[in-house]
């Protein structure tokens, strides 16, 4: 079974909490507070690998977690982080964050990171001021971010090989490189594209077998529509036209078929450079006869070969390559765009019996604060006024005692908070 699509669920790891103590030693009285921070928990990041073919491995197992960071310790010991951690994925992978491209993995060891760890918790030791020179408050670790991502994998290859089923494709694609395509397992002996090395003299190419087009394939029906999106962006097409006219139909008019197909899919791929090969050579009495019917028509290069037994493979290789060559080079991948939204450090709005607070900051400290710290709580609506949020939620027309919700906590109002000055 191929795969070429998944849906894969990933999180960051989670930040270690912060250390909440204070230095206890023999003839040191009164010792200071020393709660390391937690470590930062793992980054999730895609990586392409040149070995992987598909998506499967993703498909089977779609769950992936970075390293949780350390939770901080007491004399000052910070927690360690979290591996960061690189999950393998095919070249040509297309990787999408709710709707959205996020990268397009095209050279081996490219990536991208999918998931940010959390932020560890900062220990007391961090929160010590002039004021404050023994605060018993101390973070939790912030939770690693959860996405979800779309990956798509695109079949990246110089060449890309096409033609009706049968034309000899996958056959083609084994003499030509070390891959070893199923050859006649379905129906269409290519039910995948399949992706190969091939090499003439010092020069490697990518070569992909590209499933079987069929008549009406673009309007749906058949294999080929669904697969050809694959060879989007091959540099060459070999178009391959079996001559020993298997199924009856005259060669010349299974090559219009396909350019037909071709046509309507995508015109920006019929307008590839295209090499015809006329396979199965061996099995036809007097091939020179429809090679140069051939070239007449297509006024470019065809060739004769057979796969069969090795004979013009030589040759195919060697105009290959040098049609490669002979390409202009590729203009570099336009930057994406960096879009830069500044987002607001809350949103508030009145519910039925209440009121919302949304938002990335305040989320955060949510998941941050350990509320069963009193000084922690303290600086939870310290900070929360500081943002505005009091003022935004006295605009709303908030009362005391009205319920305030943010993620997972509620909290009733209360106009100000009341610092409580400690002995
Ligand atoms: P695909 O559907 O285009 O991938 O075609 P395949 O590579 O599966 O080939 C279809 C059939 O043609 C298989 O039975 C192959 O063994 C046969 N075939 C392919 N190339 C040649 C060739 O050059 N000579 C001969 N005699 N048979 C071939
Ligand atoms: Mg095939």
């Amino acid at each position: 079974m191929f795969i070429d699509k998944a849906r894969v669920y990933v999180s960051g790891g989670n930040g270690g909490h912060g250390c909440l103590s204070f230095r206890r030693e023999k003839f040191i009285p009164r010792g200071g507070p020393n709660g390391g921070n937690g470590g930062k928990g793992g980054d999730v990041y895609f990586v392409a690998d040149l070995h992987l073919r598909t998506l499967l491995d993703l498909s089977v197992k779609p769950h992936c977690q970075g390293e949780d960071g350390r939770p901080g310790e007491g004399y000052n010991r910070h927690g360690r982080s979290g591996e960061d951690i690189f999950i393998k994925v095919p070249l040509g992978t297309v990787v999408k964050k709710e709707e959205k491209i996020l990268a397009d993995l095209v050279s081996p060891g490219e990536n991208v990171l999918v998931a940010h760890g959390g932020r560890g918790g900062r220990g007391n030791a961090a929160f010590k001021t002039s004021r404050n020179n023994a605060p018993r408050i101390a973070e939790k670790g912030e939770p690693g971010e959860l996405v979800t991502a779309d990956l798509e994998l695109k079949v990246i290859a110089d060449i890309g090989l096409i033609g009706l089923p049968n034309a000899g494709k996958s056959t083609l694609l084994a003499r030509l490189t070390k891959a070893h395509p199923k050859i006649a397992a379905y129906p269409f002996t290519t039910l995948s594209p399949n992706l190969g090395m091939a090499a003439y003299k010092d020069f490697h190419f990518a070569i992909a077998d590209i499933p079987g087009l069929i008549e009406g394939a673009h309007e749906g029906r058949g294999l080929g529509h669904e697969f050809l999106r694959h060879v989007e962006r091959t540099k060459i097409l070999v178009h391959l036209v079996d001559v020993s006219g298997f199924d009856g139909a005259k060669p010349e008019k299974n090559f219009d078929i396909v350019r037909k197909e071709l046509k309507a899919y995508s015109p920006v791929l019929a307008g590839k450079p295209q090499i015809v090969v006329l396979t199965k050579k061996d099995l036809v009495p007097t091939p020179a006869g429809i090679l140069s019917r051939f070239k007449k028509k297509i006024r470019g290069t065809a060739l004769l070969v057979s796969a069969a037994t090795g004979d013009g493979i030589d040759t195919l290789l060697k105009t290959i390559v040098k049609t490669i060559q002979a390409l202009p080079p590729e203009p570099l991948p336009a930057q994406a765009p960096l879009h830069l939204v500044l987002e607001p450090d809350f949103r508030a709005w009145r519910e039925e019996d209440g009121f919302r607070v949304t938002g990335k900051k305040v989320e955060r400290l949510v998941a941050m604060t350990n509320f069963a710290q009193p000084e922690a709580a303290q600086r939870f609506h310290g900070i929360l006024k500081k943002m505005g949020l009091d003022r935004s939620l006295r605009d709303l027309g908030i009362h005391p005692g009205d319920a305030v919700r943010i993620g997972t906590l509620e909290f009733g109002y209360e106009p100000e908070v009341k610092v409580e000055k400690r002995p």
